[in-house]
């Protein structure tokens, strides 16, 4: 008998369901609502809402609009998005989720009591990624970036140094870049950390290793954009080396191995539960022929 299940813990988190929320809305009033990027990084869900009239645009489309509505996503977004708004009357539906804009106020108010003090202030995140460029913005741009312990060099040991972190980083990853400034900083240098990520993203780590070691073969969704969705899947596979990164239904082509009774079907924060549900048809579907299905 084969048992097909789905994660129950993956799928969006609260931000992103109220910056979809906020898009469906928005579009039952309106047949073109603008989105500043992808509203989340799944292709899919992107094209199921562009079907009723979302319009993904980049900031060089944003700076040459004027007087449309636009809705901000859940990462948020830099001072500059906002002036640009106000110049050229566009307005704005701001879908920052609450935990961004928390630690967006937290990282400007350290910046404005230490920046005279030549405070090093370092967001350990993604270079480039939208959460950190708005983290970055809180700091006219000062703040300095670090994706890894090799990117420590580029600090001054010499000097004090304050450090957050990107919402969706791992803990351990926080925690080894905390052990790292703490030992190479200078005696009598201050180093205060803050650990700002968020546990919507950080308590799927030990709930996905556990649901992947209790299946005998994994699909995991996500899509290929999604930075939370490779940091889940390596977790399930060093779980479960049964397991299988996937974007949509239709890549499961052929029926599962004989021997394998329990598949967990699971994904990242960006993953929507509609996609989980037709993966898992899917295997009912391929399977049918070779198992007694338990629905
Ligand atoms: S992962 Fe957390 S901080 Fe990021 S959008 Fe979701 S709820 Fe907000």
């Amino acid at each position: 008998m084969l048992e097909v299940e789905i994660d129950k813990d993956s799928g969006f988190c609260f931000g992103v369901v109220t910056a979809i929320e906020s898009a469906e809305r928005e579009l039952g009033k309106t047949d073109t609502l603008y989105c500043l990027g992808d509203i989340v990084h799944n292709s899919l869900e992107v094209e199921r809402l562009q079907s009723q009239g979302l319009r993904t645009i980049g900031h060089e489309e944003f700076a040459a609009l004027h007087g449309k509505t636009v809705l901000l996503r859940a990462h948020g977004e830099p001072p500059s998005t906002y002036a640009t708004a106000k110049r050229n009357r566009i307005n704005i539906i701001d879908a920052t989720c609450p935990v961004v804009l928390r630690l967006q106020r937290k990282i400007h108010k350290c910046y404005k009591e230490t920046s005279s003090r030549n405070t090093q202030l370092v967001i350990y995140g993604k270079k480039g990624h939208a959460e950190v460029n708005g983290l970055v913005g809180q700091t006219d741009g000062t703040a300095i970036v670090i994706e890894k312990v090799g990117d420590l060099d580029r600090l001054d040991f010499n000097r004090d140094i304050v450090l957050f972190s990107q919402t969706t980083k791992s803990l351990d990853g926080f925690r080894e870049i905390v052990g790292e400034i703490e030992r190479r900083r200078s005696g009598g240098i201050r180093f205060d950390y803050y650990d700002t990520i968020c546990r919507q993203v950080a308590n799927r780590l030990p709930n996905i290793k556990k649901f992947a070691s209790s299946h005998d073969w994994i699909y995991f969704v996500a899509g290929g954009k999604s930075s939370n969705g490779r940091m889940l899947f390596e977790e399930c596979l060093k779980a479960n080396p049964n397991s299988f990164f996937i974007s949509e239904a239709k890549e499961i082509t052929s029926p599962l191995p004989a021997g394998i009774r329990r598949v967990g079907v699971c994904g990242a924060t960006s993953t929507p539960k509609w996609l989980m549900e037709e993966v898992a048809e899917r295997i009912r579907a391929i399977n049918r022929n070779f198992y007694t299905i338990d629905l």
